[in-house]
């Protein structure tokens, strides 16, 4: 699950990460109040969404204007910026060119920037290790710092045993050049956000950009944070920073009813249970020349309304053209899903071919519930002829 910024700041300075002052707004008055506030006599206007990029971002029908991140000087400025850019489409690198609307704004105070560096703490799947990346080169697109000059970016993996050391810390202060006492204050940045990062089971923090300020202190001054979603029930307070208005609407509704639903780019909808072999029969789709429309993994349990729910979200995708039930009877009977496909599929007057394979126990009934269901369902004997059957019947039907 991602947050704003500034909901990422506000629990970062928890933590003791030193972070600019400032207010949320929704509205051309709150904005105004909130700057008020913060007294100036430099205020940063900053567009809340949930994608990076935002400064150099452009608003739609606007392209030659200014950026979701603007540095006014004075209130009214502050309101003429907000009134603009609230209710307006932000296109950035990272919105893609349906952008996203801007809801919500962050009155900052303004940062009298020195150095803009990057700091990035990850789980490194290599290592299976809490990593930290840093660069001198923040302000800018880490890809593509990542891409073009690799060796402007420092790792230092943390030791669960240890957790972080100051160390660490200083390794990574070296490594930004900082100086003096920018050290220190670099050592208890670092140190927080690791705090905040294992406390609050984040997957990712960005700072892009730390700043180091013309008066020597060290900020954040962006702030990103993703969490594990399968810890957020150990973290309320963390789940009810949730922006719907930032989410995929079928995958809010997929996790509503427990299903691990994602929205993919091709035309073949899948139901499948288990996470493995839903990702081997995406896998196999590909292999035979099509494109998954989507990963979903119904679970163990797929009860009759479960499956009917799961037909219903995938046909929200307007791009589906095809279906492929690859169903696993072990637990779960394949009579009882066979029932259940055949019900999901009057219920929602499936108008798309469906191919179903069942493999397990009482596969044999399960089969001779969808031949006898006078529905053209496709019954497939493996996973290889399945794709096949569903490619095939997508290419058929457009
Ligand atoms: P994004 O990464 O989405 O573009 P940032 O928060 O990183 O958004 O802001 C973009 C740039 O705007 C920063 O690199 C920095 O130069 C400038 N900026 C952001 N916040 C402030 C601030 N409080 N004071 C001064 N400049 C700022
Ligand atoms: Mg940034």
């Amino acid at each position: 699950m991602n947050i704003h910024e500034y909901q990422a700041k506000a629990l970062l300075a928890k933590y003791g990460v030193a972070v600019p002052r400032g207010g949320v707004a929704y509205t051309v008055k709150e904005a105004e109040e909130a700057a008020r506030e913060l007294g100036g006599p430099v205020w940063v206007v900053k567009s809340q969404i949930h994608a990076g990029g935002r400064g150099a971002g452009r608003f739609k029908g606007n392209e030659g204007g200014k950026g979701g991140v603007r540095v006014v000087k004075s209130v009214d400025e502050v309101r003429e910026n907000a009134d603009e850019m609230l209710g307006g489409i932000l296109v950035t690198k990272q919105t893609g060119p349906g952008g996203k609307e801007v809801k919500r704004l962050f009155i900052e105070e303004g940062c009298d920037i020195a150095r803009e560096l990057y700091l990035g703490m990850l789980v490194d799947r290599a290592t299976s290790r809490i990593t930290i990346m840093a660069s001198t080169e923040g302000g800018m697109d880490i890809e593509e710092v990542a891409a073009k000059t690799p060796d402007k970016i420092v790792t230092v993996t943390i030791d669960p045993a240890t957790g972080f050391m100051p160390h660490h810390g200083r390794n990574v202060a070296f490594a930004l050049q900082l100086e003096g006492k920018q050290v220190g204050a670099a050592v208890k940045l670092l140190g927080g956000l690791y705090a905040a990062f294992t406390d609050l089971d984040a997957s990712l923090v960005e700072v892009n950009p730390l700043v180091v300020t013309g008066a020597g202190e060290v900020i954040a001054l962006d702030a990103k944070m993703n969490f594990d979603d399968n810890a957020l029930i150990r973290h309320s307070d963390i789940a009810e920073l949730r922006d719907e208005d930032e989410e995929d609407p079928a995958e809010l509704e997929a996790a509503k009813h427990e299903l691990n639903y994602i929205k993919l780019d091709g035309n073949i909808g899948c139901m499948v249970n288990g996470a493995g072999l839903a990702m081997a029969t995406m896998d196999i789709i590909k292999l035979h020349g099509g494109e998954p429309a989507n990963f979903l993994d119904v679970g163990g349990g797929a009860t009759k309304e479960r499956v009917t729910k799961a037909f219903k979200i995938i046909l929200s995708d307007p791009h589906v053209e095809g279906i492929l039930v690859n169903i696993f009877g072990g637990i779960m009977r394949c009579d009882v899903i066979a029932e259940g496909v055949v019900a999901a599929a009057r219920e929602v007057s499936l108008q798309v071919p469906l191919v179903v394979r069942l493999e397990g126990t009482n596969v044999d009934l399960g089969k001779k519930i969808l031949s006898e269901s006078g529905l053209p369902i496709l019954s497939a004997d493996d996973l290889g002829d399945a794709a096949e059957k569903v490619v095939q019947a997508v290419k058929e039907a457009s």
